[in-house]
């Protein structure tokens, strides 16, 4: 008898947290590569083509497609990343790289972001292959390497060296997205419909360099302190976009609870773990994080320089960047450090209907609500193909599991039922959409 999907999506998972991918954002980590060839011989061994392909030196991805009945429909794309940011070993209660399971728990670096999506996606793929299953449309199974730096190496490199891959595609999934979190006493799944965009801005500020015995009124130190704290402590308006609306009104819903725009946190507050996670979402936000400037004591340096990272909500992108401006005011120069899209689609449609239907097969009558990710995916590179992306790796937790708060945290987690049920949520998905 072949193996089926949740027979082997715990060992999978395992196997690729043992596999070290730390992404440290400057290419000193052990790259993915290691992890890709582990992938590539579970994708060969189930019978189908796996492309195994490097940007750099140990920064590899691999992508495969299995061919869907009906040639007229268009492809999807199922894709996770390999890298995971890295874990000091000491803050955690295991080793982060051992995949140890405890408790019906698999612990390690990427349980929860994102190697249990991956091993979820895999053990899919597998049964499929080996039972001779064929979607309906071209399914692109991708796994990129460093998504935890922005993906400039992997799915952002794809796309610009590799885009024939994803001929044909018009819609993706992948992580931060589909997992259960309790609202109102109801298990709830929070689908990922929206991202927000990322502004990492420069602030150049310039002055009369001199003697730090005179006396300057034109002291460039003195402009740019104005600025980042201006900056830092402005109070960007509460905005509703239509995903956070629609997201508001379904909390209500659960909750009887109101939004009230003047006090958000009346209606957090019922989202338990998860209010963090969706908090950030009913702004722009705009935070001072490095600051250069000077370089003896008693010199004034003729200019300074300080680091915001900027998050924007769908379409705001000008917008944000004005307010900085002029909150930044005369003598002071704001760039694009980095730029990336916010993104933005419609709780509607053929592959929306088919998510909900898939997790609701399996966990009959649960909600799903629409959500915005603060942070980002490789659904930005993706975007630029003209894939719409949604945030889909589904998971019924435990309550009392703080799964947002695993993310880059420590003691990560993931049950082993929580695996087998998005195994069967997404098997549903990809055999039948
Ligand atoms: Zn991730």
């Amino acid at each position: 008898m072949s193996i089926r999907a949740e027979d082997e999506v715990a060992r999978i998972c395992r196997d690729l947290i043992r596999i070290d991918t730390s992404n440290y954002g400057d290419g000193s980590g052990p790259g993915e590569r290691e992890a890709a060839e582990y992938v590539a011989a579970l994708i060969e061994e189930a019978g189908l083509e796996a492309d195994v392909f490097e940007s750099a030196p140990g920064r590899a991805s691999v992508v495969t497609r299995m061919a869907g009945t009906d040639s007229s429909l268009p492809a999807l794309v199922v894709h996770g990343h390999l890298d995971v940011v890295p874990a000091q070993k000491q803050d955690w209660s295991v080793d982060p790289f051992s995949g140890e399971e405890l408790d019906g728990l698999i612990w390690g670096r990427g349980a929860v972001d994102m190697k249990d999506m991956d091993a979820m996606i895999l053990a899919v793929m597998r049964e499929m292959a080996r039972t001779g299953t064929r979607p309906r449309r071209d399914i692109i199974f991708a796994f990129f390497a460093d998504e935890e730096a922005g993906g400039t190496y992997g799915a952002g490199w794809a796309v610009e060296n590799r885009p024939e891959l994803f001929e044909g595609a018009r819609e993706a999934i992948s992580e931060v997205g589909g997992f259960s979190a309790t609202i109102g006493g109801r298990r709830t799944y929070l689908l990922q419909t929206a991202e927000k965009g990322i502004s990492w801005l420069r602030l150049k500020a310039h002055g009369r360099a001199g003697h730090g015995s005179q006396i300057n009124t034109d002291n460039a130190v003195t402009r740019l302190a104005g600025a980042v704290s201006r900056i830092g402590s402005y109070e960007w308006p509460i905005e509703l976009t239509d995903t956070t609306r629609a997201f508001l009104d379904g909390v209500t819903e659960l909750t009887g609870v109101e939004f009230d725009p003047e006090n958000p946190e009346k209606l957090l507050a019922e989202l338990g773990t998860v209010a963090r996670f969706v908090g950030a979402t009913l702004q722009n936000t705009a935070n001072p994080t490095l600051l250069e400037a000077g370089y003896k004591h008693n010199v004034i340096p003729g200019t300074a320089e300080a680091f915001i990272d900027a998050r924007t909500l769908p379409g705001q992108e000008e917008q944000l960047l004005e307010i900085v401006k002029s909150l930044a005011g005369e003598g002071i120069d704001v760039s694009y450090e980095h730029k990336d899209v916010s993104l933005e689609v419609p709780f509607t449609g053929n592959l929306v209907d088919s998510m909900v239907a898939a997790l609701q097969a399996e966990d009959p009558g649960a909600p799903v609500l629409p959500y915005t990710l603060s942070g980002g995916t490789d659904n930005k590179s993706l975007s630029r193909l003209g894939i719409t992306g949604y945030g889909f790796a589904p998971l019924r937790l435990p309550e009392d599991l703080d799964f947002t708060g695993m993310f880059h945290g420590v003691d990560e987690r993931v049950p082993v039922e929580s695996l087998k049920f998005g195994t069967r949520v997404l098997g549903r998905l990809l055999r039948g959409y």
